[in-house]
């Protein structure tokens, strides 16, 4: 029994690496008696480079491999199951829950969910699984602001740290975020390019005269039909530029006015949050979606720098769904991203389907979540106010 297979055919982009022999996968041997199988991403892409030389716009450096997490231990589905009750949805729960729904929407009279007669309840429990990985990436880039400042850090002041050697501050898992650091001795100061170094450039509205042809007589001096001479630009024809307010220039937007631009490598951090949701299949017409958002009872939550598959649950698709979503989330993340953390919940979540009947007619609606949310299709009693409907 092989309970996890993240094999490199599984995961492309991801190789084996052993601390003996950088070819042969880490294999620990679990209380369980399951072999695990770690993989990380090659390292030989970052390790070695040089602090500046290796950098280039939006480059991608690999993160150093992480230390081994702790075994998985064997879990007890039983008694998770046996301790965790959803409660039950009753024909009176059920209609409050409708009442409560059609009172939020101003298109829906209530008469019909008061009257309406229930006829059944059918109570399911779906299971939904969420993995949750967050994730830090580093990119870096070429950047430049003004020169403002005196002191350059350069490379004459050392060799810069590789990018996954910067220490910087994390925020709260599961938080996502993006910041910007200036990468230790990697400035240098060069002409703007911009104004080439004039701090300054031409007006364009005005090439460099500071004055502009008058918009009211259009340069003529005086307006048309009219004997007197133009009043706004007091017969001159012309009028103060606005675009540089009369300077002829204006100053360089690249450069503030400083002539020269201060350039070095921008460290782009970006923590992500990858989700990964399952819900059982149901035979029962309540959209996907709804179900996917539903408040939910947590049976089991598991939360690590790394997770391991649930192999064993009693439901066999939680299973493969844990499996399939660490897989997709190595395979998506492995090679160009730090995993942090990871947390994989189970949940259950209440669906009930309500048959009804209503003036000669029957039909149903749904109640999912444990907060009794509902969903229903042909309601009796809809009017429309020119709202719109959702
Ligand atoms: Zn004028
Ligand atoms: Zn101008
Ligand atoms: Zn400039």
């Amino acid at each position: 029994m092989l309970p996890l297979c993240l094999t490199p055919t599984s995961i492309p982009g991801l190789s084996p690496v052993s601390p003996q022999n950088p070819l042969l996968p880490q294999v620990w041997w679990t209380s369980a008696s399951r072999p695990r199988v770690l993989w990380r991403p090659q390292l030989n892409s970052w390790r070695g480079c040089p602090a500046v030389t290796g950098f280039f716009k939006g480059a991608i450096f690999f993160p150093p491999s992480e230390a081994p997490g702790r075994p998985q231990e064997p879990r007890c589905w039983s008694s998770f199951l046996e301790h965790s009750r959803v409660p039950v949805v009753t024909e009176e729960v059920a209609r409050e829950a409708l009442l409560s729904f059609v009172n939020s929407k101003c298109c829906y009279g209530s008469a019909a969910a008061g009257d309406l007669i229930i006829q059944e309840l059918k109570p399911q429990t779906l299971c939904r699984y969420r993995l949750e990985t967050f994730s830090e990436s580093r990119i870096s880039e070429w950047t430049f602001q003004p020169f403002t400042s005196h002191s350059v850090d350069g490379p004459h002041r050392g060799t810069s740290p590789r990018l996954w050697d910067i220490k910087v501050q994390v925020p709260p898992m599961f938080q996502e975020d993006t910041r910007k650091f200036q990468v230790p001795h990697s400035s240098l100061v060069k002409q703007c390019h911009k104004c080439h170094g004039r701090g300054c450039y031409k007006c364009s509205g005005c090439h460099g005269a500071g004055l502009a042809r008058c918009p009211s007589c259009s340069g003529a001096k005086r307006r048309a039909r009219q004997p007197r001479r133009c009043q706004l630009c007091s017969g001159s024809g012309r009028r103060r530029c606005s675009t540089c307010s009369g300077r002829g220039s204006k100053t360089c937007a690249t450069c503030k006015g400083e002539k020269k631009l201060l350039h070095f490598i921008q460290l782009v951090i970006m923590w992500k949050n990858s989700l990964f949701e399952f819900v059982t299949e149901h035979q029962l017409d309540c959209p996907a979606e709804l179900l996917a958002k539903a408040k939910g009872e947590n049976l089991f939550k598991d939360e690590n720098t790394m997770v391991y598959p649930i192999v064993d649950f009693p439901l066999r698709e939680i299973s493969l769904a844990s499996q399939r979503g660490i897989a997709e989330h190595s395979a998506a993340l492995g090679s160009r991203a730090r995993v942090l953390q990871q947390r994989q919940t189970i949940e259950l979540i209440p669906l009930t389907e309500v048959h009804y009947w209503y003036q000669g007619k029957t039909s149903v609606y749904y109640v999912y979540g444990t907060d009794h949310k509902v969903y229903v299709v042909d309601y009796p009693e809809r009017y429309c106010c020119g709202c719109t409907i959702i």
